[in-house]
């Protein structure tokens, strides 16, 4: 295999960029650690975010202005 010591570069689930997936990049499969934090926090705000009062659409109780 003549890309054997080549890293595999995957997208970046955050900026899409190019990211080698190899145990050197210890954010892998993001590009760096920024992206990672970014992507985990986007993933917990939307784990622990509450939908509180869902719109109904079918409700037809309330008139439509
Ligand atoms: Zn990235």
């Amino acid at each position: 295999m003549a890309a054997r010591d080549a890293p595999r570069l995957v997208p970046c689930p955050t900026c899409g960029k190019p990211a080698p997936f190899a145990p050197a990049n210890a954010w892998r499969p993001f590009c760096s650690e920024r992206c990672r934090s970014a992507d985990l926090g986007a993933w917990a705000s939307e784990r622990f975010r509450v939908p509180a009062a869902a719109p109904t659409d079918n409700d037809s109780s309330v008139p439509d202005a």
